[in-house]
């Protein structure tokens, strides 16, 4: 989006995206984001600043399919949630002053007069999501030797052959 589609009273967007959206987005980046459950969908309201500055208010609501570091199985995380960003004028004749301010004030930038505000509000719905997915925060996990799930199997223990499993091995090259 080009600045000057803003007008004086503001700009509204309703934005719905899809799964093959927003897995493009995620990348590789993330392996723990298995996929976008329906549309995402977001309003947003944007005005420009006397700065320059584009502000970008709004809400956004996603079901994401995470899964957990634990035990591997899929779960579902709703994100609901409301923000506001503001994105500076990006001055490429004096890219010294924005180093400055991308450290001390983690300042956001559009260039060229042009900025993508699904990419703000997928950053949104991001920054909302865990570190570190459980999906419960009591999960058990996996047995380290066989591989079961132990929220399924409270009971289970195991007791021979504890360093020759297959699955052990296998475990150790998943980076966690
Ligand atoms: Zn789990
Ligand atoms: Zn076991």
């Amino acid at each position: 989006m080009n600045i000057r589609e803003i007008s004086k009273e503001g700009k509204k967007l309703s934005i719905k995206k899809d799964n093959a959206w927003f897995m493009v987005m995620v990348g590789n980046s993330d392996t723990d984001v298995e996929a976008l459950s329906g549309d995402l969908t977001s309003a947003v309201d944007i005005h420009m600043q006397y700065t320059k500055s584009v502000l970008i208010e709004g809400s956004a609501h996603a079901d994401i399919v995470l899964r957990c570091v634990k035990c591997l199985r899929s779960f579902h995380k709703i994100v609901d949630t409301s923000f506001s960003v503001e994105l500076e004028p990006y001055d490429v004749s004096a890219p010294a002053r924005h180093a400055v301010a991308k450290t001390e004030l983690d300042a956001e930038f559009y260039v060229n007069d042009e900025f993508d505000p699904e990419a703000v509000v997928f950053e949104q719905i991001m920054l909302n999501l865990p570190l570190y997915p459980l999906c419960n925060p009591s999960c058990k996990g996996l047995c380290t030797y066989c591989g079961i799930n132990l929220n399924e199997n409270p009971e289970h223990t195991c007791t021979k052959d504890k360093g020759l499993s297959p699955f052990k091995s296998q475990l150790g090259k998943i980076k966690i």
